[in-house]
């Protein structure tokens, strides 16, 4: 159904998120009518900040480490998007996963624009007391660029709501008050919200069971493999199961589980509750962490980390519908071969957008002062994903799109818009 002509068929390298970001733009950008100046404003991030985290070790001797905070665009609203403690952060990995983040916010139809950042360190490394230090001399180090209505971080890979917890009190120890909205993703009793840890792996599962419905099949009839047992896949995963899927492989770095009568996610631990323990449970094969993305599966969640999807397996993955977790699986040079195969890809910026809904969410309640039940934050969830989901679905049916490019063209048309209303300054 997808008719989108390949534009690249290998990758040289594995291309960073940057370069994928970018191309990803100039090819939905042939789709809609927008001014070119526009889309070349948008290849360029408004602020790259870059500072110097020293850290005292617990035996007193002194590291420094690199820090970033990535602004893409903020037209929308406060530049948004997480913080990352990982060896491979860099200022152009920062730079794309931004812009990401702006396309994700405005296909959300969010007042917000994007942003990421984080430190370039191995968080395994840390005690929690390092962790901590450091991640209060990185508030620190940021106070100047973030804030409430100005770039609202949140949790991301090698972060949690604890990180954000220091966050918010190194930030609010400085300002002199206590100011809840300079991060999301906390602990519900300092203003995070509920439902917030769990929401990018239930709109994973919401949109799967969007896509199997498109597609006129019933979740009870869905086979699904699910690469990364972290809080997105493990939750996804456990979702789509409660809805009557058959989760037949689940994986963490070391390997995957595989049962083709489908595994019980709910005693398989998360990577939060008992890190690399997926091994260890019972089941009759285990595979590889390869081998779960050719698996021949109604379904592929792809929730582990970026880059998995690539030129040389594209053509290997068995999947009718691929469903992105993880933000960035598939490389643009795999996007085509799928797209030429008719594989339906279902991208992060849609699929995983749960976590930034319910930072938004999180957000207005903390300005409120009022916290929501988790209740309403799941109804809420579940309406503005269905809105997205439509919102996306009609571009698809109305220009024969894939839905990656579907994606962007409603993201770009509402980023557009909102650039030619309030125009270049000066
Ligand atoms: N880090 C998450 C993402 O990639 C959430 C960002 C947020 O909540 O601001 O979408």
């Amino acid at each position: 159904m997808t008719t989108t002509p390949p534009t690249h068929e290998t990758d040289d390298e594995l291309d960073s998120a940057l370069v994928t970001a970018r191309r990803q733009l100039e090819r939905a950008a042939a789709h809609i009518d927008v001014d070119p100046g526009v889309i070349e404003r948008l290849k360029h991030p408004t602020k790259v900040q870059q500072v110097s985290v020293p850290l005292e070790r617990d035996d007193g001797s002194v590291e420094v480490y690199t820090g970033y905070r990535a602004q893409h665009d903020d037209v929308r609203g406060p530049y948004k998007g997480g913080l990352r403690y990982h060896p491979e952060v860099t200022a152009e990995e920062c730079t794309g996963l931004s812009m990401w983040m702006t396309w994700k916010c405005a296909v959300m139809d969010l007042p917000f624009g994007g942003g990421k950042g984080g430190v370039a360190v191995d968080p395994k490394s840390l005690s929690s007391d390092e962790t901590e230090r450091l991640t209060r001399r990185f508030a620190e180090e940021l106070r100047d660029v973030v804030g409430p209505t100005k770039d609202v971080p949140a949790p991301d890979m090698g972060t949690d709501a604890q990180t954000m917890a220091w966050f918010m009190d190194a930030y609010s120890m400085q300002q002199g008050e206590t100011v809840p909205g300079i991060v999301t993703g906390k602990p519900p009793v300092i203003g995070g919200s509920y439902g917030r840890e769990e929401a990018p792996g239930r709109s994973t599962a919401i949109v799967t069971r969007e896509a199997v419905d498109y597609n006129g099949r019933d979740l009870s009839d869905t086979t699904v493999a699910v690469q990364g047992f972290g809080s997105v896949g493990a939750n996804a995963a456990r979702l789509l199961e409660d809805w009557g899927a058959t989760i037949v492989a689940v994986s963490d770095v070391n390997g995957a589980i595989y049962d083709p009568d489908g595994l019980s996610t709910h005693d398989v631990p998360t990577h939060e509750e008992e890190p690399e323990a997926v091994l260890e449970q019972d089941a009759p094969e285990t595979i590889t962490n390869e081998d779960v993305l050719e698996l021949d599966v109604d379904v592929l969640i792809p929730a582990a980390v970026g880059n998995v999807i690539t030129a040389d397996n594209a053509d290997a993955i068995a999947a009718d519908i691929v469903v992105e977790g993880a933000n960035g699986p598939t490389t643009f040079a795999a996007d085509s071969i799928l797209a030429e195969r008719d594989v339906q890809v279902i991208p992060d910026i849609l699929a995983n957008a749960g976590g930034v809904t319910v930072s938004y969410f999180e957000w207005l309640q903390d300005i409120n002062r009022r916290q929501w039940s988790l209740e309403r934050v799941n109804a809420e969830l579940e309406e503005h994903m269905l809105e997205a989901w439509n919102d996306v679905r009609s571009e698809v049916e109305a220009k024969d799109l894939t839905w990656r490019d579907a994606a962007y063209v409603v993201a770009l048309s509402r980023i557009a818009e909102a650039k030619a209303t309030r125009g270049l300054w000066p």
